[in-house]
């Protein structure tokens, strides 16, 4: 009992006061018994027989997050937030038959037999000490598995999210797929082809960032699910898919990364070196897919950085240090980071072993050389450059336009190749050379 925020506690002696006995449903109580839990205090159900009206008496503040569904978000003690939802009644029956008078549901059993899974289907009571378990979710913790409430065709065709959230929680809790459970998927694809792209991406986006993802991703592909929500991943070949999912288990722990591991074996269209064209189709994709703009363009521009630089036969990765400046200023500082991460991943998953040895090395020798450049921080963008834009448009008397940024970037390019030219007198002279010799000048 200790264990639970005291927000949650002192919702439901509130809401037991008021005669509405309430429970504690939903991950919460699945979290607690796989002793998992974050108590992530977001993240507190509680299911009650009380209408949203009666709770929104019983509480100072409460937000109206979902009437119509009958919850609301009380804010207990500290502001903790607590979502209370009226039970939700008729409608669901186990193994697909109405309940015979032999199979009684109380109120509070009614309404776990409309959750998905089993193991989301627990309702626990932290006053009494009651814990309400009617469709053996417990067992299924202790045996790993996730199997639907009832009968699972069913529940799919009734809601098309229910299998990627299966596929999905394989992936944060490392459970596997009931056997009926997981050959109800495929009959209800067309279920899932109508779930909103932004549900989809949510649950994708949990999956991603699991414990298991590659467990999660393998699910979707053997299900059918992958054609349903990542159609373009879907048609390329086996050992691809299976390469992108290794990727991604050993990605870092964040979304734009984790999806640019995903997508960096999308085909890259016969776009070579830079990525640009491949990173445009990568953030369409994306966007489609409703994933937030700022992750859809790191995560592309990263796909298409790390399917450029290793895609096979790749480049050679840069060797001398105007090459290194080059490489790095190509990919700008701030993401030069992640995409390393992402190519150590890609590296270490390669196949055979000697492969990923090799590739490992070559990795660590541009982190070398790379850090050995870094030294001298020598100037990647023309922000960084001894000349600014007014002083370029003073020395040659220009007025602001065009002419000032390409300028600059010859200067930069000039930097690049040799980073002592980054003085405001070598970078004057150059200019003034660069700007009498410009072709077009009378
Ligand atoms: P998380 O830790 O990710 O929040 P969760 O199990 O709490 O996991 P939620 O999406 O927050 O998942 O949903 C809360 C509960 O509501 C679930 O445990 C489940 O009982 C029920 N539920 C949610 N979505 C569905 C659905 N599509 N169909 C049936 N039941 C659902
Ligand atoms: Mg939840």
């Amino acid at each position: 009992r200790a264990r639970f925020a005291p927000a949650v506690l002192e919702v439901l002696r509130r809401l037991d006061a008021a005669g509405h006995r309430s429970w504690l449903v939903g991950g919460a109580v699945r979290d607690l018994l796989l002793r998992r839990r974050r108590l992530d205090p977001a993240d507190l159900d509680v299911a009650t027989p009380a209408r949203p009206e009666q709770v929104s008496a019983l509480f100072e503040k409460v937000i109206p997050t979902g009437v119509e569904h009958g919850t609301v978000t009380v804010l207990g003690p500290g502001g903790v937030p607590v979502e209370v939802t009226t039970f939700r009644g008729e409608g669901a029956y186990l193994d697909g038959r109405r309940p015979s008078s032999v199979v009684f549901l109380s109120e509070v059993d009614e309404d776990l037999s409309r959750r998905d899974f089993t193991v989301n289907a627990l309702a626990y009571d932290p006053l009494g000490g009651e814990l309400r378990d009617p469709f053996g979710g417990q067992d299924d913790l202790r045996r790993r598995r996730l199997r639907a409430v009832g009968d699972p065709a069913a529940r799919f065709a009734e809601d098309g999210l229910r299998p990627l959230r299966a596929a999905r929680f394989a992936a944060q809790l490392g459970f596997a797929l009931d056997p009926a459970t997981r050959r109800a998927i495929r009959p209800a694809l067309a279920v899932t082809a109508k779930v909103s792209a932004e549900r989809v991406m949510a649950e994708l986006s949990k999956l991603l960032l699991a414990a298991h993802p590659a467990a999660g991703l393998a699910l979707l592909d053997a299900t059918g699910l992958l054609e349903v929500v990542l159609p373009e991943l879907a048609v390329r070949p086996p050992a691809a898919r299976r390469h992108a999912y290794e990727v991604v288990r050993r990605a870092p722990r964040e979304l734009p990364l984790r999806l640019a591991a995903l997508l960096h074996v999308l085909p890259r269209g016969g776009d070579p070196a830079g990525g640009a064209e491949a990173a445009a189709r990568a953030r369409q994709l994306l966007v489609r897919m409703r994933f937030p703009g700022a992750v859809a363009e790191l995560a592309a521009a990263l796909a298409a950085a790390q399917g450029c630089v290793l895609a096979a036969p790749r480049p050679a990765a840069p060797r001398s240090p105007a090459e290194v400046r080059r490489f790095v200023a190509g990919v700008g500082r701030e993401r030069l980071a992640p995409l390393l991460a992402l190519w150590e991943a890609d590296a270490s998953a390669a196949r055979p072993p000697a492969r990923s040895r090799r590739e490992l090395a070559t990795l660590r020798a541009l982190r070398a050389r790379i850090a050995r450049v870094e030294r001298t921080r020598p100037p990647l963008t023309s922000a960084e450059l001894a000349l600014d834009g007014r002083a370029v448009m003073e020395a040659l008397g220009l007025a602001p336009g065009r002419e000032v940024g390409e300028a600059l970037r010859h200067l930069l390019e000039r930097a690049l190749e040799d980073p002592g030219l980054n003085t405001a007198e070598a970078l004057t002279s150059e200019l003034r050379t660069w700007w009498a010799r410009r072709p077009g000048r009378a």
